[in-house]
């Protein structure tokens, strides 16, 4: 009687031998590092703009700290209709420049990798993953809706999307001041606003990454632009031991164990995937492989490792900044006198551009 494990067996029917990785993989050690260093630069932007907001608001009585422009970033609807304005106009916006700024690194970056914003740099990405595993210890697992369920309930996200874009008008003198209304709302939290949160935080406890998968149309645009992407999770069959064992772990539920590539607008390059697989050079985050050679040399120079993604993402992100700063596309250069005026009117001005 045979005693071979799951791992041994070929579901395909062919028996690929187990090579284990040869290195222990780093990937999610990396990646929480570069995701909490983004949380804490945003507190940090966060800090800095509630004391630029205080000192308005006390008329001028308080500490005095420069608006941090990288607060735009929690702009996504202006960064959207500046991107909108400069593609029509082929001039920067005067007006929350940094939003377009930081839109478009975004964009670039879930271009050449994957939704790599969402699961490495996005604050609310971040927040989602520590829920659901907080779900998995307290729970015992976490829930996968029936695909009648989440198929549908997926595509939210995208209506969402199709709405924005479809309210978007032309930029307004309300519009200077969505960033602090967006600080109020969070100060000034009404109790229907307060129970949506909090609905939001257990069904991200229940379900993994509740709110990326189902409603937020950011990353459902990342989505859309990152099937562009030439790097892609990519699985070597001649490799593979067919254990499951990247599809069991995938945060997207994507079948990973079954596709040569994932395709999907799902993916958000986090390497979980990669992370979990126990054989060497079978799945990968890479550029297509070369051929006709063995494993090792297939992916030879062609798949990017968790430093070389940190280290890409790294390089979009102050790379445009610097370029945005030395052109003098960063800081909105409105007088102290107009920001007096508005900012303690904030709530009085409406505006969908929060
Ligand atoms: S396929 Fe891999 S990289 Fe993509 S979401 Fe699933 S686990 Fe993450
Ligand atoms: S690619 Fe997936 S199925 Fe194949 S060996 Fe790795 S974890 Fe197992």
């Amino acid at each position: 009687m045979s005693t071979q494990t799951a791992e041994e067996v070929s579901l395909r029917g062919e028996k690929n031998t187990l090579i284990r990785r040869s290195k222990p993989d780093r990937s999610q050690r990396i990646r929480q590092i570069v995701q909490w260093s983004f949380v804490a630069l945003n507190g940090w932007l966060g800090v800095q703009f509630y004391l630029w907001v205080r000192y308005f608001e006390r008329g001028g009585e308080s500490l005095y700290v420069s608006r941090p422009s990288g607060v735009e970033g929690w702009l996504p609807i202006a960064g959207l209709m500046n991107s909108k304005y400069f593609l029509f106009t082929g001039r920067v916006p005067a007006i929350h420049p940094a939003a377009m700024v930081l839109f478009l690194a975004f964009l670039l970056m879930s271009l050449l990798l994957k939704k790599a914003f969402c699961a490495w740099l996005c604050p609310v990405g971040t927040f989602s993953e520590l829920l659901w595993k907080l779900g998995r210890r307290i729970f015992g697992r976490n829930l996968r809706l029936p695909r009648w369920a989440d198929l549908p309930l997926r595509g939210l996200k995208y209506l969402l999307l199709g709405f924005f874009v479809f309210v978007i008008g032309a930029m307004s003198a309300e519009a200077l001041v969505a960033d602090v209304k967006m600080l109020n709302f969070f100060r000034d939290m009404g109790q229907t606003a307060a129970i949506v949160l909090a609905l939001l935080v257990l069904g991200s406890m229940l379900v993994q990454n509740f709110w990326c998968r189902y409603l937020c149309p950011y990353g459902a645009l990342m989505g859309l632009v990152s099937l562009l992407s030439p790097v892609k999770i990519r699985r070597d069959a001649d490799a593979c031991i067919d254990c499951g064992k990247c599809a069991r772990a995938c945060p997207a539920g994507l079948p990973v164990d079954r596709l040569m590539q994932i395709r999907s607008a799902e993916c958000s390059a986090c390497m979980v995937c990669v992370a979990a697989c126990p054989a060497q050079d079978a799945l990968q985050f890479s550029l297509p492989p070369r051929r006709p050679v063995a494993p090792a040399q297939r992916w030879f120079r062609r798949a990017l490792g968790p430093l070389a993604v940190a280290g890409i993402l790294a390089y979009i992100f102050l790379a445009i900044i610097l370029l945005a700063r030395v052109t003098s596309h960063w800081q909105t250069n409105i007088p102290r006198a107009v920001y007096m005026d508005l900012v303690p009117h904030a709530n009085e001005l409406s505006h969908p551009g929060m």
